[in-house]
């Protein structure tokens, strides 16, 4: 069974057409790029994913659950999916810490202790650790990216979803976003990465999938053969 599975998916916002029959499988331990030009559908397939977008018909399954189905609990599905996005989203009166453990403490009813020591330990894995006791708003993008890399992974999901998550950087702070990726995409994590960065992709990703116009029109799973054609 794969963890998650499009089976002939559509979806329309409206009556437009922003997913066109997709068929997909994403497998445990796998690192997926997803490229494609702008308004493609990349961002609306993860939100799928997550269930922030419903779909309109066929099938999306995660851990063989169908996600329309009444009795597949959504706040279960949420917890075990985390994502990253464009612009960090990081709760700005909170300091880093405190962005950290809250979800640890709300929703998986870690206690403070726990939540802060595995805060800390992300913190270290992502070069922040320093930063633990500033606000979200004096760091910059690539900090606070960071930050919010730690935030997905201390829920300990199965899967991490990025949403472009290095589009709203400064050139500058891309690579340090880039090279806590590949971290954690060697540490076995299985991640969906929406990007423009083709040398992630062509490092890092086992398989890459192309989307235009609401279709997978490529899939490769030898993404150096892909990039020289
Ligand atoms: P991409 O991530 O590839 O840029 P998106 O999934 O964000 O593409 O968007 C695909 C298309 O769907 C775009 O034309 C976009 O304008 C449209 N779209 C996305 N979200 C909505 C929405 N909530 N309502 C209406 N149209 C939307
Ligand atoms: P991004 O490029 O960061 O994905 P977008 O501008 O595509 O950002 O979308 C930002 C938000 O606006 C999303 O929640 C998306 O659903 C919504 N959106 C995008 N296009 C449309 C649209 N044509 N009509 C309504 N909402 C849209």
């Amino acid at each position: 069974m794969s963890m998650i599975e499009f089976q002939n998916v559509e979806k329309f916002y409206g009556r437009f057409h922003a997913l066109k029959g997709i068929n997909l499988q994403f497998e445990k331990g796998e690192v997926v790029v997803v490229i494609g030009p702008s308004g493609s559908g990349k961002s609306t397939m993860l939100r799928c994913i997550n269930a922030l977008e419903e779909i309109s018909s066929g099938k999306l399954l995660i851990n063989g659950k169908d996600l329309r189905d009444k009795s597949t609990k959504l706040t279960e599905i949420r917890k075990n999916i985390g994502m990253v996005f464009q612009h960090f989203n990081l709760y700005p009166n909170k300091t880093v810490l405190d962005n950290i453990t809250l979800a640890p403490k709300k929703v998986l009813k870690e206690s403070d202790e726990e939540a802060t020591k595995t805060a800390e330990k992300l913190l270290d894995r992502v070069g922040m650790l320093d930063k633990k006791d500033v606000y979200p708003t004096t760091l910059s993008g690539g900090q606070q990216q960071r930050v919010a890399i730690a935030r997905g992974l201390a829920m300990k999901p199965e899967v991490l979803l990025f949403d472009e998550p290095t589009s709203a950087l400064d050139p500058e702070m891309i690579g340090d976003v880039l090279e806590v990726m590949k971290k954690i995409a060697k540490d076995g994590m299985t991640m969906i990465v929406v990007t423009h960065e083709m040398g992630f992709a062509r490092e890092v990703a086992d398989r890459v999938i192309f989307m235009a116009d609401g279709e997978v029109v490529e899939e490769s799973r030898n993404p150096e053969e892909f990039f020289e054609n």
